[in-house]
């Protein structure tokens, strides 16, 4: 078991952790908190406050106050001060990656690997963005001298999951702030802790007060408080369909921008020509990562059927070698899953499709007996009308049908409303080009699932969101509005 830093000692000693609002670290006025633990084995690690509406129009004052100087800062001081920032994220690393993984459940080394340094680079990506790139247009009109320029808007509020709290929550302030824009975020309920010990290092970065506000709580009070305030000029929501709907609606009531990155229930099509190795070790892989708690990994695999046999040994064997273990042990592949109530939401959702005819081909329909909330990799297979083939499970399971033409493969990805990200595995290039193009979604993988880059936009559309997107130079545009002056 990896050893907590003192550093992060002392940030759960707090008791409750505050929020961090205009750059002071502020008790709640609804004096009420609300205890987190740690999935692994269901120990309190420490207490959040929880943000009243004052609180969250506290901070959004301050960032509206703030707005005014750091939207003239230059891009190059802007810059600066968020390099710094990624500096002392890059110090902080091992607090960070230990406070994913003991809040979310995750393995340690992925933490480390993968959503920690992944994160931090956003910053440096879109401060180098900003530096690199003109954003100013003239616009040639005979007899009008016009060009049209881009402006922060403002107040920009986040709403995150708790699936990546800290990698999501880069991925969101790191256009922002970089366009000149200050940001009110709101970590989930369950996973607030390294987003708020981001407070503590952009204060150390001398990101100016009231740039950056942290208010953890209710959905229902700070979420409901963000996306209705008229000083929150755009809202950047991740998370599920139902909720991101409630967001959309409720923001198009008060005519703002919504920035909307939703649930998936991606499709994986194997056809009979794929490494079929190389197949099984990356969706053994897709399901696995983060515990299959991932918005746009591959949870319906679609196979030819003539090597579905082949196949389903092959990945059966990959996912029985799995080292399922706390995720702060250093060995640990996969962790827990986030919350008890995750446990029993994924539980019943196996035992509703084995009850509507699914086999069960691995793991298991019951909780397991432990000191934390473990599912093991669970597969099932059976036909296109299952639930568990239907729905967004959110855990370590996936669900296997079987197909006999590419028509047929590619209908069954686009039969449900989700629209985040497919992949097709085969050896013919054209094949998968012909495929990545007809599955609909932001994202068609060839022959790999979850690929992920600065530069490499990715969204969702349909029941996935409304298209904007992500990690690329087309992410600043969502958090600017243009100008046109002439
Ligand atoms: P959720 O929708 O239940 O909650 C997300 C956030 O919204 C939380 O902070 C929650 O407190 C807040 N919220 C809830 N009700 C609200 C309201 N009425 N007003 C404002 N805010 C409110 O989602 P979750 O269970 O935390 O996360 C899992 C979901 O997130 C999955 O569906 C997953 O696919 C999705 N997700 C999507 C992406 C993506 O990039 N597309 C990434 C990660 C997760």
């Amino acid at each position: 078991m990896n050893q907590l830093t003192n550093k992060v000692k002392a940030f759960l000693s707090q008791d409750p952790i505050p929020s961090f609002i205009n750059g002071q670290w502020k008790k709640s006025e609804f004096d009420q908190a609300s205890a987190i633990e740690n999935p692994a084995n269901k120990e309190v690690l420490t207490k959040v406050a929880q943000g009243s509406v004052a609180d969250v129009e506290d901070a959004i004052n301050a960032a509206d106050a703030a707005f005014l100087q750091w939207k003239n800062y230059s891009p190059k001081q802007r810059a600066e001060i968020l390099n710094r920032f990624a500096d002392l994220c890059e110090r902080d690393a091992e607090e960070l990656a230990q406070l994913e993984a003991l809040d979310v459940g995750k393995a340690i080394n992925n933490a480390r690997g993968f959503d920690v340094p992944f994160g931090i680079e956003c910053i440096r990506y879109f401060s180098n963005l900003i530096l690199e790139k003109d954003f100013e247009k003239n616009l040639e009109i005979e007899g009008i001298n016009g060009k049209q320029v881009r402006i922060p808007y403002g107040v920009v509020g986040f709403i995150f999951p708790w699936n990546f709290p800290l990698t999501l929550c880069m991925w969101g302030i790191g256009p922002a702030l970089a366009a000149g824009n200050t940001v009110v975020i709101k970590p989930a309920e369950i996973t607030p802790l390294s987003t708020l010990y981001l407070g503590i290092l952009a204060q150390e970065a001398g990101i100016p007060e009231g740039v950056i506000n942290i208010v953890p709580g209710r959905g229902s009070v700070v979420g409901e408080t963000i996306t209705s305030h008229p000083k929150v000029k755009c809202v950047s929501f991740t998370g599920s369909s139902s909720v991101g709907k409630h967001i959309g609606q409720n923001c198009g009531m008060n005519l703002k921008p919504a920035k909307l990155e939703l649930g998936g229930k991606g499709g994986a099509i194997v056809f009979n020509d794929a490494d079929i190795d190389h197949a099984a070790g990356g969706l053994a892989g897709a399901i696995t990562l983060n515990t299959g708690q991932v918005c746009c990994t591959a949870t319906r695999w679609i196979v030819q059927e003539d090597v579905a046999d082949k196949f389903v040994e092959k990945v059966k064997a990959q996912l029985q070698k799995t080292v399922i273990k706390a995720g702060m042990m250093e060995e640990s592949e996969m962790g827990p899953v986030v919350s008890k109530k995750q446990q029993d939401s994924i539980i019943d959702y196996i035992q509703k499709g084995i009850k509507e005819g699914a086999k069960l081909i691995l793991g298991s329909d019951q909780l397991m007996e432990s000191e934390g909330y473990y599912v093991p990799p669970t597969l099932l297979m059976g036909g296109e009308d299952n639930i568990c083939f239907k729905e967004e499970i959110f855990g370590p399971v996936a669900f296997i049908t079987t197909f006999k033409t590419e028509e047929d493969a590619i209908r069954q990805v686009n039969s449900l409303d989700y629209g985040l990200a497919n992949s097709v595995w085969t050896k013919s290039p054209e094949k998968a080009q012909r495929v990545a193009l007809e599955m609909v979604s932001g994202n068609s993988w060839v022959n790999a699932h979850n690929v992920f880059a600065y530069g490499l936009p990715y969204g969702g559309v349909n029941g996935s969101g409304n298209g904007g997107g992500v990690n690329s130079i087309e992410t600043l545009f969502d958090y600017t509005r243009g100008l046109t002056i002439a």
